[in-house]
């Protein structure tokens, strides 16, 4: 393939390509919270009550009237207020009540001073300083105010959110129905594992990769094997998941040689919309669909497989999944050698990402191959060289993405 092909796209084109293809998928299922975890609410969630519910002490200290709030005053302990134990009596001038953190506070007082700044003697306590009139005080609703859209429709649930409705009481969630993503590899020379390797043979390490990288997101997933280079055989499994599938996607088989059913057929039986992506690693990329299935022809190289799950796989599937991809979170980085490429196409480099000195550097993880796919295993982000450059030299700022945003 001609590295200036014009009709190439680049990267972001064929992103919104491929996101104009994927909409939520329908249907939704009720969850208990404890199950949710990174699931798409399919609903808005509005807050049941006031969180805190009363006024509270945000310290260990005692409760007071601003009135009595005067480094030097002498004040009688009229009683105690714990956390689930409040005081049920009135404080008169010249009263204070032993209050701890999270402990209600009395409609008699509107200030805490923290136990540290007072003087404790038999029953009575000597304030220090001077706490400001409604110190230490957390009012009802600070946190959340009841009739209010706490999370939104789209939102995948995180840590935060989970905590957030057991705060309000909420136990259960409507959420998306997992999309169906259908998978297989493809390759005469694939072997797996368990079975020693012949000559020319390989394991078909793809099928774990994406399992793996799957099993991150809401989806249910088909594992449909390792599927040989025949004409017939091939279509029978994009068959099949043109059928089942939410989302299909195949590894190899999408050149222009001969053994290349994947292209072939997609083009033939299904609809093609681009496979080529001005990006290294990562093609050929075939994009389309098959059957009611969404499809994406990854690549037959293990690292080009890993590049185009994390910059089109991983946003569709969130996409059908009924939320919105973030863009990759960049960070700009001191590159520590010179690195080179090709004018044409973006790279996507493999790197070591690390602070040193306060800084954030980079560095390659050596080898580029796309069959190298422990440059993946080392590797902690990608070095972006954009798809003009000619590389980039030691010192120099570059653009990194790290994996933690796009796997
Ligand atoms: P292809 O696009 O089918 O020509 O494959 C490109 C390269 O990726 C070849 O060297 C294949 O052997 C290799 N490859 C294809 N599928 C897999 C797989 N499932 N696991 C590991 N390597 C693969
Ligand atoms: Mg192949």
């Amino acid at each position: 393939m001609d590295e200036t092909d014009p009709n190439m796209l680049t990267v972001e084109q064929a992103l919104e390509r491929v996101l104009a293809a994927c909409a939520p998928v329908a249907g939704s299922e009720a969850l208990p919270i404890t199950d949710a975890l990174d699931r798409v609410l399919a609903g808005p969630v509005t807050a049941r009550i006031d969180v805190p519910s009363s006024r509270n002490s945000a310290m260990d200290g005692y409760a007071l009237a601003a009135s009595d709030a005067r480094a030097g005053t002498r004040l009688r302990v009229a009683g105690r207020s714990a956390a689930g134990h409040p005081w049920e009596g009135h404080l008169d001038p010249g009263e204070c009540l032993r209050i701890l953190t999270g402990a209600v506070v009395p409609e008699s007082a509107d200030t805490v001073i923290m136990q540290e700044q007072v003087r404790a003697e038999a029953g009575f306590v000597t304030l220090e300083t001077n706490p400001g009139a409604g110190a230490h005080i957390r009012n009802p609703g600070e946190d959340t105010r009841a009739g209010t859209v706490i999370l939104d429709r789209g939102r995948r649930l995180t840590a935060a959110d989970i905590g957030l409705l057991a705060s309000q009481g909420i136990g259960e969630v409507t959420v998306v129905r997992p999309p169906k993503v259908a998978f297989f590899t493809t390759g005469d020379e694939l072997v797996p594992i368990g079975q020693p390797l012949g000559p020319g043979q390989i394991h078909d390490s793809n099928r774990y990769t994406l399992r793996a990288l799957l099993s991150r997101y809401p989806v249910e997933f088909i594992d449909l094997g390792v599927i040989a280079d025949t004409e017939g055989a091939v279509r029978s499994a994009l068959t099949y998941a043109g059928e089942t599938a939410d989302l299909m996607l195949t590894t190899g088989g999408v050149s222009v040689g001969d053994a290349d059913f994947v292209s072939r057929l997609l083009q033939s039986e299904g609809e093609t919309d681009f496979w080529k992506v001005a990006m290294k690693p990562g093609r050929p990329l075939a994009f389309g669909r098959f059957g009611q299935a969404v499809f994406l022809g990854l690549p037959g190289n293990p690292v080009s497989v890993m590049a185009t799950f994390s910059l089109f796989v991983r946003p569709a599937l969130l996409r059908l999944c009924g939320t919105v991809p973030e863009r990759p979170w960049t960070l700009r980085a001191r590159l520590l050698q010179d690195l080179r490429k090709n004018p044409g196409r973006a790279d996507f480099q493999r790197g070591i990402l690390e602070q040193r000195d306060g800084e954030w550097t980079v560095r390659s993880t050596g080898g580029q191959g796309s069959h190298q796919l422990r440059s993946m295993s080392i590797a902690n982000a990608y070095i972006v060289l954009p798809r003009e450059s000619t590389g980039a030299a030691a010192g120099d700022e570059v653009e990194v993405i790290p994996f933690q945003s796009v796997f």
